[in-house]
């Protein structure tokens, strides 16, 4: 499952490649989104910007013949003459991917649920399984978004606040509340599991149970963490991001993550063999050390 450090570079490298260009290409198998392009076509328009919004890539397009806004123009009643935003949601499934003009797609075009496409690249997004048009102007107030948690990747992230959320969570373990979206937005499950080990944290305790301490170190590393992986070193060129996913600060691949996907491995702090569980209502599974991260009953 893709995490915020995953459609924050996506978001990047699609803005790098599209921003400021005129779409002379859109396509879709969605209803919604043929219709606006029907009613008020996508190509002809100009990609303002891509960003990320916790998990969510939110794809902005200025209003047809550079129209700032539909709202005020009694004329015309189909507001998406506006500009609008291209909201998706990977899920488990979906990923964008960007391509030079020509150049072979790496996925099938059967699965291709959008395609955006300008003069010198092509947006596909694969798979894609949640997708809407929502009025830029309104942007803000689509439910999916409003909903959402403090960002950990935002410029204005507000560590208390996302706390004062995750103290309040009704889900039944810290690891289930790092994972709800509305609490706080970009933490995913290989994440939880990596924190709960910074932490020191055993994964099922309730989050009522969790020092406000916890908390804050919690979404300090987190956001430290999905930082790291954010990094471009290749800031000038468009490049589709192939990297590992690394906590640990160090670059063999073996050694790119603490606990999860270990189980059985020695902890790299005490040695005692990583324990796996599935639990919650997604079944996720969850990694931790019993020895570094005790269960209260066995804590000293
Ligand atoms: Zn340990």
């Amino acid at each position: 499952m893709p995490e915020g450090d995953t459609i924050f570079r996506a978001a990047r490298t699609l803005h790098t490649a599209l921003a400021g260009q005129v779409v002379t290409r859109f396509e879709t198998q969605y209803a919604q989104i043929a219709r606006v392009h029907h009613d008020a076509p996508i190509t002809g328009r100009t990609v303002e910007r891509v960003t990320a919004r916790g998990k969510h890539l939110l794809m902005a397009f200025s209003g047809v013949g550079g129209r700032q806004s539909a709202a005020d123009d009694q004329s015309r009643r189909l507001r998406v003459d506006g500009p609008m935003v291209l909201r998706t949601h990977m899920l488990m499934t979906g990923s964008w991917h960007i391509y030079r003009t020509g150049e072979p797609w790496q996925r099938s075009p059967v699965s291709a649920r959008i395609v955006v496409g300008t003069a010198g690249f092509v947006a596909v997004a694969f798979a894609v399984p949640v997708a809407e048009f929502v009025e830029a102007a309104a942007m803000e107030d689509a439910p999916a978004l409003a909903r959402l948690g403090p960002d950990v990747l935002a410029a204005d992230f507000d560590v208390d606040r996302a706390v004062a959320r995750l103290a309040v969570s009704t889900r039944p373990t810290v690891a289930e509340a790092l994972l709800d979206q509305t609490a706080v937005a970009g933490i995913g499950n290989v994440y939880k599991s990596e924190l709960l080990f910074l932490a020191t944290l055993w994964p099922f305790t309730p989050p009522a149970d969790v020092p406000v301490a916890s908390w804050l170190r919690l979404l300090r590393n987190a956001r430290t963490l999905l930082q790291a992986n954010v990094v471009d070193p290749r800031e000038t060129g468009v490049v589709t991001y192939r990297g590992m996913r690394r906590t640990t600060g160090r670059s063999n691949p073996a050694e790119r993550l603490y606990v999860y996907g270990r189980q059985g491995e020695p902890c790299r702090t005490c040695g005692s063999p990583i324990q796996f569980r599935h639990h919650g209502e997604h079944n996720r599974s969850t990694y931790w050390c019993p020895t570094c991260q005790p269960a209260p009953s066995a804590a000293p």
